[in-house]
């Protein structure tokens, strides 16, 4: 029931041509924002929200059409349960490895240690909402309504039922199969379709986005909390460039050159969007289209990749949890910190893929080695000073965790057509 959707090149004059206006849009971006203090983003943020917006749109139908065909085409339940177990190892390994370089990170530069931040926090204070209980989470997956589920976007909840529906669809009659099973490979091809057309506006969303982005963040701020930002973007980018592309070649046989030139275009949406709930529709995308991966696996990793696994959350959570303990003069022993990595390996599990997401989950982890109380607040306020930024690029590398997961468990499934060399 694959929809075998054409394999294009990775260097098309069209993909070049959207690269290079892409990176003219974000480098326009800030500098024009910068020159006008932020003025900018007032004129400029709309294209940005319509961007996204529209990327909202094509999510919950591209994600139920997705899951079906692709859960349907997997067929028996054995091997639905070995590709859901690859995807759950593959995940839960590559999450930890992103803990773990925080982990020694944060130990190493200390960036808490001595910073009096408690002095910065200022009248303005931003409300933050403590998330719900992991248990919570886990139970609202199953809907009791799959139409509200889809209306309110809740996604792990969309993609229980739609898994559901794939296993349904996959033991029917073979007539009844054909045409259902039809309406749903089509409904599919036709979002694809769709979001095609809204990836051509990815220049016009990145010049919104990133001058709304640097209008609020500002780089005065970013000054403030350097160390603690520092640290986060190093172990960020030891995952993305060093760990990633290892696993790429070593489990993928796949060149990490190449597949990070296939998924580009997700990449920047991530990046842009901060939300990689927002990027699926792209993700999805350049992951069958470009790196050559089968819908069966790209419909079952993905929509699950952009829920459940957040490498870079996973980091963040950890980075956080640690600096919050620095900054406050607490001493987190060898289980403390071992407690810190479990909650943030479960936080960055149950974190939406949505902006600041992740910020919020930190209470999660705090709470769990005893650190909660108002200042446990006020330096999570803080943090969200610089936020942003850190969300952008956590939130790609996010994105790169998912479609790397894809191309190696698509390797591994034996797969011939992925665009590895
Ligand atoms: N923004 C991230 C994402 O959508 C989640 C986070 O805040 O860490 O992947």
């Amino acid at each position: 029931m694959d929809s075998g959707t054409p394999t294009t090149g990775p260097s098309t004059p069209l993909v070049r041509r959207l690269w290079f206006q892409t990176f003219a849009a974000m480098a326009v971006g800030v500098v024009v924002t910068l020159l006008t203090h932020g003025a900018a983003a007032h004129w400029l943020g709309w294209m940005g929200v319509i961007f996204v917006r529209l990327l909202k749109m094509v999510i919950v139908p591209l994600i139920v059409t997705s899951i079906v065909t692709g859960v349907a085409s997997v067929g028996s339940g054995r091997q639905l349960g070995r590709l859901g177990a690859k995807t759950l190892v593959y995940y839960v390994c590559t999450s930890l490895l992103a803990i773990l370089t925080g982990l020694v990170l944060v130990n190493l530069i200390r960036p808490g240690v001595g910073a009096d931040l408690a002095g910065q926090s200022g009248s303005a204070m931003p409300e933050i909402q403590t998330p719900g209980s992991l248990a919570d989470i886990f139970v609202r997956m199953i809907p009791t309504n799959p139409i509200q589920a889809m209306a309110d976007g809740d996604m792990l909840a969309i993609i229980f039922f739609a898994i559901l529906l794939g296993v349904g669809l996959a033991h029917l009659p073979e007539r009844q199969k054909d045409t259902v099973g039809r309406l749903f490979d089509q409904g599919f091809d036709l979002m694809m379709m769709v979001t095609g057309g809204i990836i051509r506006l990815v220049p016009l969303g990145v010049l919104g986005l990133i001058s709304q982005a640097v209008a609020s963040s500002g780089v005065k701020t970013f000054q403030a909390l350097g160390l603690y930002a520092l640290t986060i973007v190093a172990g960020l980018s030891i995952h993305w460039l060093v760990t990633l592309p290892l696993l790429l070649l070593l489990l993928g046989r796949i060149s990490p050159w190449i597949h990070y030139r296939n998924m580009s275009e997700a990449f920047i949406t991530a990046f842009s969007t901060s939300s990689s709930s927002a990027t699926l529709p792209v993700t999805i995308r350049n992951v069958r289209q470009r790196v050559g991966v089968s819908n069966s696996v790209t419909s079952f990793v993905l929509p699950m990749g952009a829920t459940i696994n957040m490498d870079g959350t996973a980091l963040y959570e950890c980075v956080g949890a640690i600096f919050i303990a620095q900054v406050l003069g607490f001493h987190l022993d060898f289980s403390a910190q071992l407690v810190v990595v479990i909650t943030a390996l479960l936080a960055s599990i149950g974190a939406a893929g949505i902006p600041s997401a992740g910020l919020v989950m930190i209470f999660l982890v705090t709470e769990s080695v005893g650190l909660r109380g108002p200042e446990v607040a006020t330096v999570i306020g803080i943090m969200l000073a610089v936020d942003r930024p850190l969300d952008m690029y956590r939130t790609m590398v996010n994105v790169t965790s998912d479609s790397a997961g894809a191309a190696i468990i698509a390797r591994s499934e034996g797969e011939v057509g992925i665009n590895a060399h």
